[in-house]
């Protein structure tokens, strides 16, 4: 990593980065303050596809365990991206940012279908694109469908965007003296159980096809920015790296 400008990234936001202060739903303010860092790497010619999760609303294998059909909760959860997708296209139309939604789910009232072809053509004119509903399929989240659209629409890399700096050896809200990974195997990724990151689905999916992953810390002032310059923040995770604490 280090010096490489990204050109088209995938971003993947989940449902919690809307919350704001709130413990559930949406914080119009906190969508705003993501729209804005998101026009900054857009004033730099930077493509960016972004599928947003929907934790914040509903998530299908909770709200199952409470009784609900597995299938049946996964498609409330697919719909709560909707919703966020919406709230997000709605603070970028605010700031000035040129977007467009395009739905895994057929929604023409609300949203364009996901094709691909369009989908590509929309990143190349520099619109932001939102991809909701996942993967229009159930028993998977949307770590799932971030990693299959960032490989059918060529990304140059996944970024997923979290609360805490990148991935550490043990979980640093628990264990402040716990360090983090500067680069790290996807095969270690996925071995490590104490590390979570992302879905072992998706992180197999990045690593059988060379999809480089990053993760960092998106409320920190000028993180993504810096993901996009290829600065070295967060955790970069790949198949050609040696996995290396900081
Ligand atoms: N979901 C699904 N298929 C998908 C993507 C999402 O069934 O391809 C459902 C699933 O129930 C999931 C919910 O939508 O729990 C919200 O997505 P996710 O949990 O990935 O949101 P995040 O944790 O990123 O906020």
């Amino acid at each position: 990593m280090g010096e490489k400008r990204f050109k088209r990234i995938m971003l993947k936001i989940g449902g919690e980065s809307l919350l704001g202060d709130r413990e559930f739903g949406i914080d119009p303010k906190a969508v705003l303050v993501m729209a804005e860092k998101i026009k900054k790497v857009v004033d730099k010619n930077t493509e960016i596809a972004i599928v947003i999760g929907g934790g914040n609303i509903f998530r299908g294998l909770s709200a199952s365990k409470n009784g609900i059909d597995r299938a049946t909760a996964d498609y409330m959860g697919m719909l709560a991206t909707v919703m966020n997708g919406l709230a997000l296209q709605d603070a970028l139309r605010k700031v000035g940012v040129q977007v467009r939604t395009q739905s895994a789910l057929t929604m023409p009232a609300v949203s364009e279908s996901f094709i691909r072809n369009k989908a590509i053509r929309h990143l190349e004119k520099g619109r932001v694109l939102i991809l909701v509903a996942g993967t229009g399929m159930p028993y998977v989240t949307t770590d799932s469908g971030a990693a299959l659209h960032a490989l059918e629409l060529h990304c140059d890399v996944l970024m997923k965007a979290t609360k805490v700096d990148g991935i550490y050896e043990q979980d640093p809200l628990k264990f402040p003296d716990a360090k983090r990974f500067k680069t790290m195997t996807f095969k270690d990724a996925i071995e490590k159980e104490e590390v979570q990151v992302m879905d072992t689905g998706a992180l197999a999916m990045c690593k059988e096809n060379n999809m480089p992953m990053m993760v960092f810390n998106l409320f920190k002032e000028h993180n993504l920015a810096k993901a996009v310059d290829g600065e070295d923040i967060g955790t970069y995770v790949a198949n050609d790296v040696k996995t290396k604490l900081v």
